[in-house]
């Protein structure tokens, strides 16, 4: 039997990172690490404890403690804290601004490095992120960082939420975009950058299938070179 590798997703939002990574896991069979999942549930785990989403340190100390799984039901990627399933509590939209808010917290990212390794200590998992090539997981067997123009991006976010209803601007779409680059890629904190050894797949006029056979066949050459 093969060996079960840990591979490694980054990059910037647009790229259509999770979706691929999603079907790159379901296609070989592994569990799909979320980590933004996990500072989601973080987030809400605070919240029911009355923790603020500014307080490094009771934050941290929840962290080491939290208890997180995935596992894939075939359809989604389910994720529990204990025994309790939170794959819909914690797309609450506002979990989304909780884990933007303690993900930028230095003592947290670190808290959360060790739950990260072991969920993933036994290999056959698809790590999803912005620092898992790069902090998390540098010794993964692949890294990929998935990219596509500021222009694909903005399309994909703006028919993304044109279908939902929403009354949206195009121009307004991509200079929101192109700012968020710029803070991503200069913050302090796991800023937003490839890892040296990553390999770049640039998704811009790809569809989803096409993305996800050049993520299967970047991971038969390097898989088998590790
Ligand atoms: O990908 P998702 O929307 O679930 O991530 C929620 C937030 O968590 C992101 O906006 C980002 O601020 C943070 N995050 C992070 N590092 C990761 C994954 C997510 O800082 N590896």
């Amino acid at each position: 039997m093969r060996r079960r590798l840990v591979i490694a997703i980054d990059g910037p939002a647009g790229a259509g990172k999770s979706s691929a990574a999603k079907l790159l896991a379901r296609r070989l069979g592994y569990t799909l690490l979320d980590t933004g999942a996990i500072y989601r549930a973080l987030a809400l785990i605070a919240r029911e404890h009355g923790i603020a989403w500014s307080d490094g340190p009771k934050l941290a100390k929840l962290a080491r403690a939290l208890e997180v799984r995935f596992r894939s039901d075939g359809e989604r990627n389910r994720v529990s804290v204990g025994t309790r399933e939170v794959t819909d509590d914690i797309r609450q939209p506002d979990m989304g601004e909780g884990a933007s808010q303690v993900s930028a917290l230095a003592e947290v990212r670190q808290a959360l490095l060790e739950l990260q390794r072991r969920l993933a200590a036994g290999g056959g998992v698809v790590a999803e992120g912005r620092d898992t090539g790069t902090v998390v997981f540098p010794h993964a067997d692949v890294k990929i960082f998935l990219t596509a123009s500021a222009e694909e991006r903005a399309r994909r976010r703006f028919e993304e939420e044109r279908g939902r209803g929403l009354a949206v601007d195009y121009d307004r779409t991509l200079r929101a975009l192109v700012e968020r680059d710029q803070r991503d890629q200069n913050r302090a904190i796991a800023p937003l950058r490839p890892a040296p050894d990553a390999v770049m797949i640039d998704t811009s006029g790809l569809s989803l299938p096409e993305v996800v056979e050049r993520l299967l066949e970047t991971v038969d050459k390097r898989g088998e070179t590790h």
